[in-house]
């Protein structure tokens, strides 16, 4: 990243005695697409509030562009935010919601003023509906309307506060694709409030995870899925099992896989000596020729999910079980319960968490 766009440094947030946000720093760049992730009440909205101008803090700094924000009313920050709850005025007509904080812009003529909403409105699908009462709308195009409007003001930053959750999930699944190449289209940055990590991972350029106040990890989607920093991060981020280990030197003994090499890299902060050891449902498969050389176990469990199926494994000679995934396709058999089985993986596919 070059010189960040926007820089937040040890930031402290109380709401009366409440720690809402505990020594938060980050580094948001120009043209990124960001997200903030994490459980409900964990301080995602709080951040947001506080980027967009909504609310103070106690302690800390926060710049953008190289300029400090404190002190600077929301209105005056070159930030704009789109709410969950979309916010139009259903009296007013799609265009008139768009150019409704071009309203005071008295540089603009009505011809540019329409025609700035006129390239708004395209931009997020929307060519046309100028004249449409915005009561009449889907729920979607409601959210597009409110994008625009946020656009059309061309903010160096949108700040998006879970604008897709009253969507359904085909329509959610649809606007995030959207999104993200609308973001990449006008080139801002925009931050993204969410709890579900599905739509963080596939539209992010980097996520913060937060928890309680306090960003526990942030990386690339592709980072926080294959290298969580804590079992917390694994467990948020995803599914993975977990199975008692004991590290010692270049060697773990896991419960049920027995004795494997290990290196650093596998290992999170703090997992040494008796630890646990990590495994995405992708980084097992089922071994369905009963002569393989996997590990033997028993499936307890299955669930079926159109495209695969999930399997709950208790390897031979632990009690606990492991998730494994496995695609569904002609010829590829379905296993019950009570089945003998022998799970393939290998010794990279585990990660090493503190116990
Ligand atoms: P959600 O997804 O549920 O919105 P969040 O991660 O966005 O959660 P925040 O809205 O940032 O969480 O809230 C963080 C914590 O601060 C919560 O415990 C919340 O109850 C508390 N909080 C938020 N706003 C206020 C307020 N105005 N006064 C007092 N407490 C607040």
């Amino acid at each position: 990243m070059t010189a960040p766009l926007i820089r937040i440094q040890n930031v402290q947030k109380y709401y009366g005695s409440y720690h809402a946000l505990r020594d938060v720093s980050v580094d948001i760049g120009a043209g990124e697409f960001f997200s903030l992730l994490g459980p409900s009440g964990c301080g995602k909205t709080t951040l947001l509030r506080t980027i967009a101008g909504f609310e103070e803090f106690e302690s800390g700094t926060l710049t953008l562009g190289g300029v400090d924000m404190v002190g600077v009313p929301a209105n005056k920050r070159p930030t704009n935010m789109v709410f969950q709850s979309y916010a139009i005025f259903p009296h007013l007509s799609v265009g008139d919601n768009v150019g409704f904080g071009l309203r005071r812009r008295t540089d603009l003529t009505g011809e540019a003023r329409a025609s700035l909403v006129a390239d708004a409105l395209h931009m997020v699908g929307l060519k046309g509906y100028g004249a449409r009462a915005a009561h009449a709308l889907s729920g979607g195009q409601r959210q597009r309307v409110a994008l625009a409007r946020a656009l059309v003001l061309k903010p160096k930053v949108l700040l998006l506060d879970e604008p897709l959750s009253a969507l359904d999930k085909k329509m959610r699944e649809q606007m995030q694709t959207e999104l993200r190449r609308l973001q990449r289209h006008v080139g801002i940055t925009f931050i993204l409030v969410t709890h579900d990590q599905e739509e963080a991972l596939t539209m992010s350029d980097r996520i913060a995870v937060m928890f309680e106040g306090r960003i526990a990890q942030l990386a690339p989607p592709q980072t926080l899925y294959a290298q969580p920093a804590s079992r917390a991060v694994a467990e948020f981020i995803g599914t993975m099992s977990f199975l008692p280990a004991e590290i010692s030197g270049d060697r773990a003994d896991v419960a049920g896989l027995g004795t494997v090499p290990v290196t650093a890299d596998q290992c999170a902060e703090g997992a040494t000596g008796t630890c646990v050891a990590g495994v995405r449902p992708e980084g097992m498969a089922l071994d369905f020729d009963e002569t393989g050389q996997g590990t033997p176990g028993e499936v307890v469990e299955r669930e079926y999910f159109g495209d695969m199926t999930s399997y709950h494994v208790r390897l031979d000679g632990t009690d606990r079980l492991v998730e494994i995934a496995m695609k569904n396709g002609p010829g590829i058999p379905v296993l019950d319960p009570g089945a003998r089985t022998r799970v393939q993986w290998s010794p990279e596919a585990l990660r090493y968490f503190a116990a």
